[in-house]
């Protein structure tokens, strides 16, 4: 019995070290137990499925779902109360604008381009605010579907909010609750260098959480500002404009903190750098972008990484910022890669304990 109560108490200490939160240094490094429990939960919306082929006119169980998706990015601005199964003109209005911005045909079908962009794994943030946006379909060149690809650019949040001009240094501290590993801060550090390369913002980290610009923070389900996670997959994280500072990670994704050199689209991890970038964008003033492949683009496939800022995204933060002196390029291709060869030797250690542990209770248990 007291080994028994050695090992709950290790197993206790473990998980709680990380606070619900799920890192790992590589995708290879991913336990087979916890990619198999991937496989049976993974997509938070594949059930949207199901609903590839429906347009006008039809009504098809749980169709309100689909419409629920659109009202939590802003394509819908009515009451969830009033959804219903029927694919009404609201719901065809909501479906041609999300093409527009995703720079599909905007056919108001729930096409399978469309259902397949829409199970993407995403940021929580809505695409349009308070019925405005100036991602594609803000533009009225995007009615005329033969320019929908050429108008689309950075934008910003409404009134284009940023930090006040006094302040060029910028403080960012983590929840002390998730207890992270110098690793993964270092992978925010990095992500945080990759603006102040091009910008005269600096970043510095402090140990006070309460009283820092920018908080970061891995929380679980519903975590008290009205925007709930949900789970593997869908929504990974948001952030909040400035001067507010809130920045919100999903803990129960499976984050990957050394970077993925390999795409690996059916697996449902996640890059933790390519969303700390996007959502830093964010908290500096940042909205969504119809570039496909700027940072600010809404979606992420699981299983990939993209770090790099692009000239859109370089433009869009320089009109709020001003540029760096030291930088005069258009790309941020420079940035100083980490090295990846066995660098995070603590993840890997606490990868290897969680999955040595694990076992010992099987044994345990049988
Ligand atoms: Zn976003
Ligand atoms: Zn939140």
């Amino acid at each position: 019995m007291r080994h028994h109560f050695v090992f709950f108490t290790l197993i206790l200490v473990l998980f709680s070290s990380t606070s619900s939160a799920h890192f790992f240094p590589n995708v290879s490094s991913i336990p087979p137990w916890i990619l198999k429990n991937i496989n049976q939960t993974a997509g938070a919306w594949d059930a949207f499925n199901k609903y590839a082929g429906c347009r006008a006119g039809d009504k098809v169980d749980g169709l309100a779902r689909v419409k629920k998706y659109f009202q939590n990015f802003g394509y819908i601005t009515e009451s969830p109360l009033n959804f219903t199964d029927a694919f009404d003109d609201v719901l065809e209005s909501a479906i041609k604008n999300y093409q527009k911005n995703f720079n599909l045909e905007p056919t108001g079908q729930l096409d399978n381009k469309t259902i397949q962009q829409i199970l993407r794994p995403r940021c929580g943030n809505p695409d349009i605010v308070n019925g405005t946006t100036t991602m594609n379909s803000g533009h009225p060149d995007s009615h005329n579907t033969s320019l929908f690809h050429s108008v689309a650019h950075y934008s910003f949040f409404p009134g284009k909010p940023r930090w006040p001009s006094n302040k060029r240094t910028l403080t960012y501290a983590f929840l002390p609750e998730n207890q992270l590993t110098d690793n993964v801060k270092a992978v925010f550090g990095q992500a945080f260098s990759r603006w102040s390369m091009v910008t005269q913002l600096n970043f510095t980290q402090s140990e006070s959480y309460r009283t820092a610009d920018i908080r970061i923070a891995f929380v679980t389900g519903d975590h008290g500002d009205g925007e709930p996670f949900d789970g593997v997959l869908g929504t990974l994280a948001h952030a909040f404009s400035p001067p507010s500072g809130f920045f919100h990670l999903d803990g129960e994704e499976n984050w990957v903190i050394e970077g993925m050199n390999t795409p690996l689209t059916t697996m449902s991890a996640v890059d933790l750098e390519s969303v700390a970038v996007h959502e830093i964008g964010h908290l500096l003033g940042l909205g969504h972008s119809s570039v496909e492949e700027s940072i600010m683009f809404p979606t992420i496939s699981s299983g990939t990484r993209k770090v790099e800022l692009v000239s859109d995204d370089i433009e869009g933060i320089q009109e709020l910022y001003g540029s760096n002196p030291n930088f005069n390029g258009t790309s941020a291709t420079s940035v100083q890669q980490r090295d990846t060869s066995g660098a995070y030797p603590s993840a890997s250690l606490w990868g290897l304990t969680l999955f040595l542990a694990v076992g010992f209770v099987h044994i345990i248990l049988l």
